[in-house]
């Protein structure tokens, strides 16, 4: 299974800020989306950065809530690693696991063309770990 497999039933969208937009202007767009990362974009759609819910954590765990009136380019991360749609999902759990975060953009000849999660990932290897078990019941019964 590919990265484009789950690209296919989630869309393309991705919930994006401006750099210059403030921190607490971003947890809002995280908590009306329900998601716990917003990519950083500048004025041409490029990806300048993300910031998840951990960046917002260690913000106000080292400079209390004043950190919540920052630009969203004081606390995002500025080297994002991003993936692509024939990646396979084991190739992009490896790269979740060792860099140790659930968000993975997705670029296609140079252009964002989506945003995977661990959730998004999980819940495709669950679909395909029942899709497995439900074929083997079937073989077993008709055998
Ligand atoms: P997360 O686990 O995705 O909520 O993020 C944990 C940390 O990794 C935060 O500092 C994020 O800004 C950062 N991060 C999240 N996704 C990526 C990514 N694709 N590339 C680089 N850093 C990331």
């Amino acid at each position: 299974m590919t990265v484009q497999a789950i690209l296919n039933v989630k869309g393309s969208d991705v919930v994006s800020v401006l750099p210059a937009d403030r921190v607490d202007d971003a947890v809002r767009t995280m908590m009306v989306h329900g998601i716990g990362a917003v990519l950083v974009r500048d004025e041409v759609g490029a990806v300048v950065g993300i910031l998840s819910e951990r960046d917002v954590v260690r913000g106000i765990a080292q400079d209390g809530p004043s950190c919540l009136a920052q630009p969203v380019s004081a606390l995002a991360t500025r080297e994002v690693v991003c993936c692509r749609p024939e990646d396979g999902i084991a190739h992009v759990m490896g790269l979740m696991t060792r860099g140790r975060f659930r968000h993975l953009p997705v670029m296609r000849d140079g252009r964002l063309a989506g945003l995977v999660s661990i959730g998004d990932i999980v819940k495709h290897r669950l679909a395909q770990v029942e899709a497995e078990a439900q074929a083997l019941r079937e073989y077993v019964a008709a055998g």
